[in-house]
């Protein structure tokens, strides 16, 4: 079959066609979103967005059980909200082949913290695979549906976000030739876990563990290369090519398969080298083992405990614990990218909502002015709009996970906070797992406001459908939800829907949520300019300007001030009549359509 230009998440998706994969679902997640973007362009593959991770492994657990492949993928903080339904499908074990994959984020790109996939792997006692680069991202995915079926268990793969996004080149081999019909055979001992049948299947995992290890000590994906007897490294994923470059005299034992671990091998490895290095991202998971394996690594004493690694990270903490001579790193800053503020986009339909919550919240003053103390308690949730808690909008005072916001805020009114919280969550967030803490919040009559921000797409991640857009990840119409319908059917009373480029009418929409006497939820509903790309006639300030600054308050990107202090738009990203926010706020009348400046 011919080479293929692929990144990792594009090879993953490759993989599991190749693999005969039926059902895939997914959440979208960064690094890991687009595998299912990929999947879906296979049309024998069946493509969901799930509302959730615990969803998605839920699906693809009950496509397995009917004897099909399935895979379902998330980044790695997704995997905490399927921690259940992981946990399920280790305990029961497969029928058609299941791959759960979960993309980790070492340095925190775009992620709330830095957690380790691989120790889900331990907790439920299931093989993990790492790949190192697009060619094993495919062989890994294609050998993690054999290692499921043959071993009855889930496989957890792990790409990081380097081998997710970079591009490499991959040698496809032939599909696999799979035709069957689904069935489902009735097994109430494997598939029931009541307690009998659970007492009968856990040590049954135990024994799998012992099985996979015993495979790991011949499988090609743990692979030994032989070099200086002085070193040797045991590493795995993106690390081993980082560390290829900074020791390539050094003799290395890559694991494809770093859990359970190959002792054997492991052993005959280290008997030939007289240092050992451990090198990986993220925990000593590596580390934790081979110590209590008895051997004698340097593992995170020398290496950094956190963020990402690269060639010059691992060269430089090499050097500082004295493993090395100081190298010659390439110049800080040689490639580094501009370092930019992150901002919502010209004609963002938040950028409106949360200049009324900064201004009601009294979070940003105009130059020149006294700041206030600020008003209002703000519980903010995942997504676009989590960038509202950056000056000059200010307007969040907690983000934890996805879905938190309502809970949040309805923790604080009941604790007895005097003023009512606001909890602002948008339309995606709210499908995946928000719903779940407004319906808590009608049962137990949490007196907040909820503002659900609509812009019928997860913008953030690059688009993706979910119940209330109704579209498929191959861009297919389906059913869609009605957020309106589905508040009012939860048992909300008090449910306003309001344009989210409609200032006025945002401003006192939300006062009246807040002065309710009860649960109130505020539907603010507008395009993200970025999906839609419409782009009208843009603004421009004339003379009428005093240069007050109060436009520079929305946070809009194509509003600046020049050099001698003037505000000016930059008209290259102004999206004009589709926004107009900057207009709505000036005081003076000042911001006008291009053509009838005066
Ligand atoms: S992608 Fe859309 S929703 Fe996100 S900041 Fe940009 S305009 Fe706003
Ligand atoms: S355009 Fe209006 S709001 Fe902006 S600085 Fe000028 S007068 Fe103030």
């Amino acid at each position: 079959m011919e080479r293929q230009l692929l990144s990792g998440n594009e090879a993953i998706a490759l993989g599991a066609a190749h693999a005969g994969v039926r059902v895939a679902a997914a959440y979208p997640g960064t690094p890991s979103t687009e595998i299912l973007e990929a999947a879906a362009r296979f049309p024998e593959i069946y493509t969901e967005w799930s509302s959730n991770e615990a969803v998605a492994v839920e699906v693809a657990l009950g496509a397995s059980y009917t004897g099909v492949r399935a895979m379902a993928s998330m980044k790695h903080v997704g995997l905490n909200v399927a921690a259940d339904a992981f946990m399920a499908a280790a305990t029961t074990g497969v029928r058609g082949g299941l791959v759960i994959i979960s993309a980790d984020d070492p340095g925190i790109h775009s992620s709330q913290n830095e957690q380790d996939s691989r120790n889900y792997a331990r907790l439920g006692r299931v093989p993990c695979l790492e790949p190192a680069d697009s060619q094993e991202a495919y062989t890994f995915t294609r050998l993690a549906f054999e290692l499921s079926e043959e071993f009855d268990t889930p496989v957890l793969l792990r790409p990081t976000t380097r081998v997710c996004h970079s591009k490499s080149v991959v040698q496809p081999v032939e599909p696999a030739a799979i035709t069957l019909t689904p069935q489902f055979v009735h097994e109430p001992a494997k598939l029931v876990m009541l307690p009998g049948a659970a007492r009968g299947r856990w040590p049954k995992l135990t024994e799998r563990l012992e099985k996979l290890a015993a495979w790991g000590e011949t499988a090609e994906c743990n692979h030994i290369i032989n070099g200086s007897a002085e070193l040797g490294i045991i590493t795995s994923g993106i690390s081993f090519h980082y560390a290829r470059e900074v020791f390539p005299e050094a003799s290395f034992l890559k694991l494809g398969l770093s859990y359970p671990l190959p002792e054997r091998k492991i052993k005959e490895f280290t008997a030939g080298v007289s240092r050992i290095m451990v090198i990986e991202e993220n925990d000593g998971f590596l580390e934790l083992q081979l110590k209590a394996m008895g051997l004698s690594v340097i593992g995170k004493a020398a290496f950094p405990r956190t963020g990402e690694y690269s060639p010059d990270i691992i060269r430089a903490a090499a050097a500082g614990a004295g493993l090395t001579r100081p190298g010659n790193p390439a110049a800080a800053g040689d490639t580094e990218l501009a370092k930019r503020p992150p901002l919502l986009c010209p004609g963002c339909p938040h950028a409106g909502i949360y200049f009324t919550l900064s201004s009601l919240g009294h979070r940003s003053v105009l130059p020149g002015r006294q700041a206030r103390p600020p008003r209002l308690t703000i519980c903010g949730d995942i997504g676009c709009y989590t960038l509202g808690a950056y000056a000059p909008l200010s307007a969040m005072d907690t983000c934890g996970c996805m879905g938190a916001g309502i809970s949040q805020a309805a923790g604080m009114a009941r604790a007895g906070l005097p003023e009512k919280p606001l909890a602002v969550i948008g339309d995606s967030t709210f499908m995946h797992s928000g719903i779940n803490s407004l319906l808590n919040a009608v049962y137990n009559q949490a007196n907040i406001c909820v503002l659900i921000l609509d812009n019928a797409t997860t913008a953030m991640t690059g688009h993706q459908g979910h119940p209330g857009s109704g579209v498929s990840p191959a861009g297919e119409r389906r059913n869609n939800v009605v957020i309106e319908n589905l508040v009012r059917g939860a048992g909300v009373a008090d449910v306003t829907v309001v344009d989210a480029f409609d200032l006025k009418a945002v401003r006192n929409a939300v006062k009246q949520g807040l002065a309710a006497g009860q649960l109130a939820v505020v539907i603010v509903r507008g395009d993200c300019p970025t999906l839609t790309r419409k782009r009208g006639k843009p603004r421009l300030v004339n003379e009428k300007c005093d240069d007050c600054g109060a436009c520079l308050l929305v946070g809009c990107s194509a509003i600046q001030r020049d050099e001698d202090g003037h505000i000016f738009i930059d008209r290259s990203v102004c999206v004009g009549e589709y926004c107009t926010i900057c207009q709505q706020v000036c005081p003076r009348g000042a911001i006008v359509e291009a053509e009838t400046a005066s």
